[in-house]
């Protein structure tokens, strides 16, 4: 069985004909079903889910991903041509769509518990289940260690995660989100914690920031 691939370095799998048929399917999904309802997309301002799951039945998200996991096992050149045509047709779709398609998926197929893994892998790569992932927060962008205030405390078999995120694209529809905590104040960036934290957590509140476009930060 195949691995998910884990760095650039990592060959793609797929051949120029391969690629190439994957071109061609993206390109005629967006001129149907993206570029002629991008006006009525930006007007809405609702976050469409729906479009999400189209993409993810379509196989857009599963470039990097085995078939055990619904993946093509296509490779990273393969995620790049989603995400360049995706930006061709209406950029805030390509700009999230990584969560979707690497980031999350990725990060808890690597890293997560068995059970992690079943719960949200395959729900991700098939856009039925919306991924986030948070590091930013308020008071530092580009020196997201040395700003980190966000803590996690053990609380006998839990963690108490404290604190705010800033920017986190797609946390206001995200049904889980990794949220990296300070869990050891002292060990500077040694001392960071990445926490699978799903939407429904109490607590968990996520409220989107105005912005000029579709994209939910
Ligand atoms: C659309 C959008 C989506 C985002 N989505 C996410 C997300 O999903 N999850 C998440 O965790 N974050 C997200 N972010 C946050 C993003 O990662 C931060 O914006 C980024 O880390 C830069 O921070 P900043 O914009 O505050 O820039 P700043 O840190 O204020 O930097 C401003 C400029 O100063 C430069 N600079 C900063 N420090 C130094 C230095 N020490 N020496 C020299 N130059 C320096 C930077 O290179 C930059 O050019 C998002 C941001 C945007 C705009």
């Amino acid at each position: 069985m195949s691995e998910a691939h884990t760095n650039l370095n990592e060959a793609s799998v797929a051949s120029a004909e391969e690629l190439a048929a994957l071109r061609s399917l993206l390109q005629k999904f967006c001129a149907e079903n993206i570029r002629p309802r991008v006006r009525e997309l930006e007007d809405a301002g609702e976050f469409p889910r729906e479009l999400y799951k189209e993409l993810g039945e379509l196989g857009a998200f599963g470039c990097i991903f085995p078939e055990e996991f619904g993946g093509s096992n296509m490779g990273f050149e393969a995620l790049a041509l989603v995400a360049e045509e995706l930006a061709y047709a209406y950029p805030p779709v390509s700009a999230s769509m990584n969560l979707q398609a690497a980031t999350v998926p990725l990060m808890i197929k690597n890293w997560g518990r068995p059970e992690q893994i079943n719960k949200y892998v395959s729900g991700l790569i098939s856009g039925t289940v919306l991924g986030s992932s948070a590091l930013t927060e308020p008071d530092g962008g580009t020196d997201l260690m040395g700003a980190m205030r966000t803590t996690a405390k053990r609380d006998g078999a839990d963690y108490i995660i404290n604190g705010s995120k800033m920017w986190i694209t797609n946390a206001n529809v995200a049904d889980v989100v990794i949220v990296y905590c300070k869990t050891d104040t002292e060990a500077k960036h040694k001392g960071v914690s990445a926490f699978l934290v799903d939407t429904t957590t109490p607590g968990f509140e996520a409220n989107r920031v105005k912005c000029l476009s579709l994209i939910h930060i």
